[in-house]
Formats: C-alpha cells, structure tokens, sequence
C-alpha cells in the first residue's frame, strides 16, 4: 500500500516556526509532488508572511526547483566539465549523438571520480562514492587518517577510532580559550577556498557582542561544494559525518554559538539522510545538548557556496552574495554573529585538538604546514580525494599518486581550484602544492580541485565551457560579471568579437582586468583566470580561433 503523502497543511505546520524554514518547505513540497506548484508557493509565502513575488523568484533562480511537471521526474544528467570529457553529451543526445530526450544537464555534480551521475526524482543511483583512496607516498594524514575505518559513518564505529575525544578534551581541559589557542597554534586556515585563519574567525564571533533579546551565535558548515572538479567535501560528508559535526560542536564551544546549519547541496541527497542519522546519534548520546544542529538542503545554485550568498539562501531570500562590510561574524545569519566554514575545515578540527597543533604543523612539507585535500580528476588513471602534504609536488601527486594520462599520454594542463583558478602547463606544472607557489603561477589552491587535461583536449573548448558555465551561474547582481562572463562567452564561441589576432587578445584581456577589478564576489573576479590561462598558454590556439572566426566545436573534444 502506497504511504499517504502529508497535505499542504501538514506540510507548513512541520516547518514553520522552525530556523530557517523556507528552503525545507521548497523541498518538501518538490519532493512529495515532484515539482513546487503555484499553490505551494501562495502557501508558503502566506505562512511565513513573504511577499508571492519574492518568494516566487527566489524559486526561480535555483536549479533544481521545478514549476511544472514532470519536474523531477526528468532525469538530470551532470554537464559539468570532466562529465562532459567523459562524454556526457551523448546521454544528453547533445549533437545527435545519443538517445537523451526527457534528459535535461545539470551543473558538475560532485562526482568526477564516478560513473556520470543522473539525478532521478531528486535521488541518485549510487550513494555513497568511493572512500578515498590510500596515498602511496605513505604520508600522514589528518582528515582522512580514520576515515577508511569500518563502520566510522556511525557514532559507535567513530567513537571507537578516537571520535569525539577532541571534544570531551576540549571540554574538560582546554575550555574555550585553550581550543582557541590551539586551533590558532596549528595555523589551520580556511580550506573551501578563502584560506582565511580558522581561529581568528572563531575568536571574532566569541567577541561580538549579541543584541539584549535577540537569539545567540550561529556555526554554518558550507556544504554547497558546486565548484566542478571538487568533491572533497562529498566524500567527508559521505564517510565521516561525525568529524564534522564534532567539528562544529567544537566551533560552538569556543565560540558559544548555540545553533548550527549544515548547508548542504542539492545534489547531495543522500547525505542529507546520513547527516540527519549522525546528528540523531549524537543527540541521543548527549553531544549536542547546548548547540541545536539542523541540515537544510539548498537548491541547486553555484553561487551560494559564497557565505553572503549562502546566508541569504539560508534566510529564505534570493541568495544574491552579500556587501561586506559587515561581514559575518558580526552580522551573519538573521544578523546574528556567525561562523562559516568549509566541511573540510571543520573535519580537520577534532584530530588538531586531540594531536595537538605541533603534530598538524608537522604534516606539510619543508615551511609548509599542515595537509590539503585535494580532488583529481578528468585525463587521469587514478582519480580520486587525496590528502597531501601542503609543499608537495604537484608532479608527484599527478605521476605517482595518479599514475598519470591514460595511455602514457603526457598532461598539458591542470586546473586549479576546479575552474576557478584557470589552469597551468607548461613550466607551471613544475609548482608545489600550496598557496605561495601556486599563486606565483597567477592561480590559487581555492578548495583543491584539480582537472586534468591531456595534450589531445582542446584547451579553447575547454576554456569557452568554463566560460558559458560561470555566464550561467553568474547571480546578475553586478554588472562587471553579469556582463563580463557575456562578453568572454561571446568572444569564445566566435559570436562577436574582433576578427584580428592582436585586437582580440587585447580586448579579452581588458575585459578579464576590468572584472577582476570590480566584479562584487569571488565569481566574477576568478572567471577571468581561465580566460587568461588560455591566452598565456596558447596564444597559438587563440589565433586559429579568431581566424576562423570561433568556427569551433562544442564539447572539449580532444584535438
Ligand atoms: Fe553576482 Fe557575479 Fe557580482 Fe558575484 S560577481 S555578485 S556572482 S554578478
């Protein structure tokens, strides 16, 4: 017998009055009929008092919020960069290639290690993804150290492999202040990309003050891993939700922050289960007595792994990033002082407070402290979630770890940081795994994740993919991006543009300048690198472009 479906009513009365309602409503309606009809959004805007145009338009600009039928019944096959190298056009019947009616793309989905995702009434066929694989360099880990463990996904596996001595440690001996200091002693650094001081972050929140009669101090864990090419973040969630949420516990000590968000991705359903599992486990295990831990699933939206534009997502508003100043930490959620912090970063917390800060600073190599998970992916035999020693070789990662090309063929270029950071080759493939000298190459580490492009691709499809991608997800509330992105899509599909070599290099350039220089969030100012990276590296290439008038294919096919 088919399980009765809860009414409208039923629905808003479970949600409302609950932090952060509006995005569990969407889903909830999305998922029991497939689609959020008009009268879902009239019942919801009604019961949380939101205007029906505002509500209706933050719907609107979510990927995975359909209006009509059949909604979610359609199949949503990744489109992202490594899928589409590893020919997801063909499931899409993109260039009469396949059968793809009914399949619609989606943006990268988080599994460039796996089979091409389809996304199917908003479940995926395979969950979990592989466990990281195990580094042959034999170098020490921290967040994945335990994480291959059987049985670590539940509390009693996790707490039998060393889970949540950090914060009984933490807790009995340390106290907020001796936390704080040691997280500072470890230099840990933001890793979903920003890099900024964790401790320096959790000390700003402890010191702001909170309005008399207002509610306290917020911890968000960002899990809204959109940037294609990482999928770091899924395989911590997926394998190790206890080292996350004992990474928040532990931010809300030291911060005395009283509830928390995980704000995970869309395309990320089943971890929402596991997270609700674990968070269930620790509850009942008194862990979570004084700091209220809630998941809330978003939409479909690159732009809200930036916090500005998390936050407003998580508020219910059309997640448009954020002016800063003021910055979260005194004005986050609900104008709450607030944390956010990556999965990952969080995940690093409880082995740095139960090894001590020494022990973290020891894992990088020569001046370098501390590890970074990195995910690897596209032309490359052995893809996958590494952990490596900050200083690594970046040869050594994509030869020995990665066993290199299919067939022998030599790697022409790496994306940095998924798409964010363009790509380097050349004498740039020589550089160390970590921010100094990663940025001397005119990239950045951003949260790790690293496409491979053997010399068959073609770096200029590649390039103009990388372009229509942040054209698409750029959220249009500035102008230097919202046109920007245009303006390079334009010019590398061949539309428009200057037909001379020179001119058109020129032109693209200022463009990248001009967005890097005004653009309002890290979207618009790191678009630009790949577009650079492609004139750096290939002027030759760009050459053939412009003559043949961008008379060009549409997938990175190989050359
Ligand atoms: Fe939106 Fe792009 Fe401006 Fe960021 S840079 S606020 S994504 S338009």
């Amino acid at each position: 017998m088919a399980t009765p479906q809860p009414t409208d009513r039923e629905l808003i009365e479970r949600w409302v009055g609950e932090p952060a309602p509006v995005l569990p409503l969407l889903n909830a309606f999305q998922a029991r009929d497939g689609y959020v009809c008009d009268d879902a959004i009239e019942a919801i805007a009604r019961a949380l008092s939101i205007p029906l145009a505002e509500l209706a338009a933050t719907v609107s600009f979510y990927h995975h919020f359909h209006r009509s039928p059949p909604g979610t019944a359609t199949p949503r096959v990744c489109d992202g960069p490594v899928c589409r190298m590893r020919g997801s056009d063909a499931l899409l019947g993109i260039g009469g290639t396949g059968e793809g009616p009914g399949a619609a793309p989606m943006p990268c989905a988080g599994r460039c290690d796996t089979a091409i995702p389809v996304l199917t009434d908003g479940a995926l066929a395979e969950e979990p993804g592989p466990l990281p694989p195990v580094n042959p360099g034999n170098h020490e880990e921290c967040v994945f150290a335990a994480i291959r463990e059987p049985g670590r996904r539940a509390i009693d596996g996790y707490r039998a492999t060393g889970g949540y001595g950090a914060l009984t440690r933490a807790g009995e001996e340390l106290g907020a202040e001796g936390l704080l200091q040691v997280v500072a002693d470890s230099t840990l650094a933001g890793r979903g990309g920003a890099a900024f001081p964790t401790a320096a972050k959790w000390r700003a929140v402890r010191d702001a003050s909170v309005a008399s009669g207002s509610d306290g101090k917020v911890i968000v864990c960002n899990a809204d891993e959109g940037e294609p090419g990482c999928f770091k973040d899924r395989a911590i969630l997926e394998h190790d939700p206890h080292a996350v949420i004992e990474g928040m516990a532990l931010a809300a000590l030291a911060t005395g922050a009283t509830l928390g968000f995980i704000y995970l991705r869309y395309e990320y359903p089943g971890i929402e289960a596991i997270l609700e599992r674990a968070i269930e486990e620790a509850k009942a295990a008194g862990l979570l007595d004084e700091f209220r831990l809630l998941v809330r699933r978003g939409g479909g939206s690159y732009v809200c792994g930036e916090e500005g534009a998390l936050l407003e997502s998580l508020e219910g508003r059309r997640p448009f990033p954020r002016n800063r100043p003021p910055y979260p930490v005194t004005h986050g959620f609900e104008n709450r002082p607030t944390v956010v912090n990556n999965v990952e970063t969080l995940a690093s917390v409880p082995p740095i407070v139960l090894r001590g800060a020494e022990w973290y600073r020891s894992l990088g190599l020569g001046d370098h402290s501390g590890t970074k998970v990195v995910s690897v992916s596209g032309d490359i035999n052995r893809p996958g979630n590494y952990e490596v020693p900050l200083g690594l070789p970046l040869r050594t990662l994509l030869e020995e770890w990665c066993d290199g090309a299919p067939d022998g063929r030599p790697i022409a270029a790496v994306t940095m940081a998924g798409l964010s950071g363009g790509f380097l080759a050349g004498a740039g493939l020589e550089v160390t795994i970590d921010e100094t000298s990663i940025r001397a190459e005119g990239s950045f580490l951003g949260a790790g994740g690293m496409i491979v492009l053997d010399e068959t691709r073609d770096p200029l499809a590649f390039t103009r993919e990388a372009i229509e991608f942040f054209a698409e997800e750029s959220c249009g509330k500035c102008f230097p991006c919202r046109l920007g992105t245009e303006r390079l899509r334009e010019r590398l599909t061949g539309e428009s543009g200057p037909t001379d070599a020179d001119q058109w290099t020129d032109q693209v350039r200022g463009v990248c300048e001009t967005m890097k220089a005004t653009s309002a969030c890290g979207l618009g100012t790191a678009a630009p690198l790949v577009v650079e990276s492609l004139l750096n590296h290939y002027p030759g290439r760009v050459e053939r472009h412009v003559n043949k008038n961008g008379k060009t294919q549409r997938a990175a096919p190989r050359q």
